[in-house]
């Protein structure tokens, strides 16, 4: 049995988590987070997610979570969990981690910061996606440059950062796919007079409306001819599935930072 603690606990994936979390039997919820001052602290973790009294209040104290825990699912935001992963290394706990938009600055502190302990980084834990992921870089290799690729995300309109972090990683895949830094040749924004598409382009957009769980298609577009590669998420709970799945991974694996594609064996 791996003991997890929950940091947002009280937040839209926290709640999802702890629930499944809850109905797994692989882990066991021992603590639950939420920021200082958040209304729900002192109440108990199962009730807030609505999965029945788990008898593990919200605290404020990570440290205190941590206490009776093996590790701890974080989906929070960028700042929060690079604090939270110093507090991790500290008191040697792996993470789950799936907050997004982080800047490419910020990834590389979060390594330098969980290098002595084991931690599951990605922006998106579905299955799906990330089968997506390997499917992505055989279509990229196999048609190679000639082909414009565009990525298209729809999210809901709480969303706060942009592109999704999911996008990002399909970026990412293609870029390495095709030998280009994704850095370098992605475009967030066009507007005005901005010119002909460079070929070595990767078009990044977005969508926010309503409540969109999250969308991505990437386009390959050849003369005369167009790939489009969708995901379609219907639920939080795949990407909820697959924190689970990679707590119940990760406990016993020796210090890293490892993917979802490890965790499902897509390597
Ligand atoms: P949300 O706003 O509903 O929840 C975030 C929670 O974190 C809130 O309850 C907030 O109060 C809490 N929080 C803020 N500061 C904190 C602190 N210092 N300590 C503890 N808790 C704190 O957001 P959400 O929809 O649950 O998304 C959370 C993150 O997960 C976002 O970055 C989102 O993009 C990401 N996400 C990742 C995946 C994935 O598969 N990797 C899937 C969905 C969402």
């Amino acid at each position: 049995m791996t003991k997890i603690a929950v940091t947002g606990a009280a937040g839209r994936m926290g709640g999802r988590i702890i629930t499944l979390a809850t109905e797994s039997d692989s882990l066991q919820v021992t603590g639950a987070v939420e920021r200082t001052g958040h209304p729900r602290i002192g109440e108990d973790a199962g009730l807030v997610a609505g999965c029945g009294a788990l008898d593990v209040a919200i605290t404020d104290s990570l440290e205190q979570a941590l206490e009776g825990a093996d590790l701890l699912i974080d989906f929070t935001f960028p700042q929060v969990t690079l604090e939270n992963a110093e507090v991790c290394a500290r008191v040697g706990r792996g993470m789950v981690i799936g907050s997004t938009g982080f800047r490419p600055e910020e990834r590389e502190q979060l390594a330098r910061i969980t290098a002595g302990i084991p931690v599951v980084f990605a922006p998106n834990m579905s299955v799906g996606v990330n089968v997506c992921f390997k499917i992505l870089k055989d279509i990229a290799r196999t048609l190679g440059d000639g082909w414009d690729v565009e990525i298209v995300e729809l999210h809901h309109n709480k969303k706060k950062d942009a592109p999704s972090g999911t996008a990002v990683r399909m970026g990412e895949v293609v870029a390495d796919a095709l030998g280009r830094d994704y850095n370098k040749v992605a475009n967030c924004h066009r507007e005005g007079m901005c010119g002909e598409r460079a070929p070595e382009e990767i078009g990044m957009q977005t969508v926010r409306g309503g409540d969109i769980v999250g969308e991505h298609t990437v386009y390959f577009i050849g003369m005369g001819e167009r790939i489009e590669l969708t995901h379609r998420a219907m639920s939080r709970d795949m990407f909820a599935r697959g924190a689970v799945r990679a707590a119940a991974w990760l406990k016993g694996k020796p210090a890293g930072m490892y993917d979802m594609q490890a965790v499902l064996g897509l390597d």
